[in-house]
């Protein structure tokens, strides 16, 4: 973000003495230029304080909004837009915005003695405060309300969601509940962060990052798991504070990964599903050189491959469903892509390794039926590796005779952690930056927070051409 001197010169006064250690309102006009505030960075002075402003939701323009300036004495200015924003449709410039536009500033001035200890942001913003949020209604229709902001639970950051993924689970999720969601879903999230806890010095607001929604984000830091990189299996989470169909989300800076510069909010949201793939093949024990079968080609099975070709797989065999499943998985490192009848995959990875079989197959499908583990274990050579990551559903029969025979090894897989000393985050952010793989691309269909209704039907329904569905908030 480049500075810019857009609030320079605002001037609040402070709170006359009888009104220390309480909060009062102002009302301030101020008129700017909307595209020079563009990812503003300004400070604004008061007499006594003076602080940086870090106006959230840069790259659009505001025509006319409402914002809350939050000042802690000595601290950080938050202003968040409130009001009606309206994305550019093209270059800048595009929407032909007008050469000037009033904002309306809505001050909370909160005024403490130094010598007390600082309040939370809360208590310096009395105002009740809502946002949107995707709830479905337990017969699986997902619409908008006004939902509380997230509970900020003890340590956690407030993070301004940009772009999140629907996920298979989250369609398998809505299928099954029966109940009105109070708390929104979604775990595949890209934002900015907009508050952080204090004293926390590894990311600061206007960061942007990648959020692990499940593990870290609301992990303990001190339990066995958490020290040793597993915080997916933390025993002591944080109270659950709600998902990232929403505008703001809280989770703990441990659970937020910087972006590399040079990544998109798209890309942002793609680290997730990259992720759960990358541990797959590393918690698994794939190894350079190995041959290896990915059974399905939605996302998980489309990351595998990607994580798989970047591992150093010699040869990839993929089976896929859907015709731009199959382009997309050649697109993402698959030497060879089969269709999904039962046999194909078998069939097509006995006669690339002489009748020997894949040394590692990964099973992404899940799931109600139990036909792509089984395709998956015949798939695999004998004393082979099963890696199975597809959610299987509900209480299944299954024949272990012949992987007993086989002496199949079976490895689960499930999110993400710290393994050899990398978080999969982290490996998936520089996959990503690294962009070159096709996991990039595989992106179709992008909704607003709004239509996010149209975009669970768009991933629901595969012959709509889909393989990846957004939603940008
Ligand atoms: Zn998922
Ligand atoms: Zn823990």
């Amino acid at each position: 973000m480049k500075n810019s001197l857009a609030f320079t010169g605002i001037t609040m006064p402070c709170a006359p003495a009888s009104m220390q250690n309480s909060t009062q309102r102002r009302r301030l006009s101020q008129s700017i230029d909307p595209l020079s505030w563009k990812g503003v960075t300004g400070m604004v002075k008061t007499p006594r304080h003076r602080a940086s402003a870090v106006v959230m939701g840069y790259s659009v323009f505001v025509h006319r909004a409402w914002f809350v300036i939050r000042i802690r004495p000595g601290g950080v200015i938050l202003v968040r837009a409130r009001g009606r924003v309206q994305r550019p449709t093209g270059a800048p410039g595009a929407s032909n915005p007008p050469s000037a536009v009033t904002i309306r500033l809505l001050a909370t001035v909160a005024q403490a003695h130094t010598s007390s200890p600082r309040p939370d942001s809360h208590e310096e913003n009395p105002m009740s405060d809502t946002m949107r949020a995707a709830l479905d209604d337990g017969n699986g229709i997902v619409s908008i309300h006004q939902n509380p902001m997230p509970q900020r639970f003890p340590g956690s950051a407030l993070i301004a969601v940009k772009q999140i993924g629907i996920c298979g689970s989250d369609l398998h999720m809505n299928n099954e509940r029966s109940r009105q969601q109070t708390l929104p879903s979604g775990h595949e999230p890209t934002g900015e962060v907009a508050e952080v806890p204090e004293f926390e010095v590894r990311i600061r607001p206007g960061d942007r990052v990648a959020v692990e929604t499940i593990g870290s984000g609301k992990a303990c830091e001190k339990c066995y798991f958490c020290r040793t990189g597993q915080y997916r299996h933390c025993i002591d989470k944080a109270e659950e504070s709600g998902g990232a169909f929403a505008d703001y989300m809280t989770r703990t800076p441990l659970g937020l990964h910087k972006l590399a510069d040079n990544m998109s909010w798209e890309e942002g949201a793609l680290v997730e599903p990259l992720a759960v793939s990358v541990h797959a093949v590393r918690w698994g024990g794939m190894k350079g050189g190995d041959t290896v079968a990915v059974v399905g080609s939605a996302t998980i099975g489309l990351a595998a491959i990607a994580a798989a070709r970047a591992q150093g797989a010699r040869k990839i065999v993929a089976s896929a469903r859907y015709p731009q499943q199959k382009e997309m998985a050649e697109r993402c490192g698959a030497d060879l892509v089969v269709g999904s009848e039962l046999g194909e995959l078998e069939d097509a990875v006995q006669s690339l390794t002489d009748g020997l079989g894949a040394d590692v197959t990964i099973e992404t499908v899940g799931g109600n039926s139990m036909a792509p583990l089984e395709t998956a274990c015949a798939a695999a050579r004998s004393q082979g590796t099963v890696i199975v990551v597809g959610g299987f559903r509900g209480t299944l029969p299954y024949a272990f005779l012949p992987p007993m025979l086989s002496e199949l090894t079976f490895k689960f897989s499930s999110c993400y952690g710290i393994v050899d000393g990398k978080h999969d985050y982290d490996v998936a952010i520089n996959m990503l930056a690294d962009k070159n793989t096709g996991f990039n691309d595989i992106v179709t269909h992008t909704v607003s927070l709004d239509d996010i209704e149209k975009g669970f039907d768009l991933a629901y329904d595969k012959t709509s051409g889909s393989v990846k569905v957004h939603v940008t908030v």
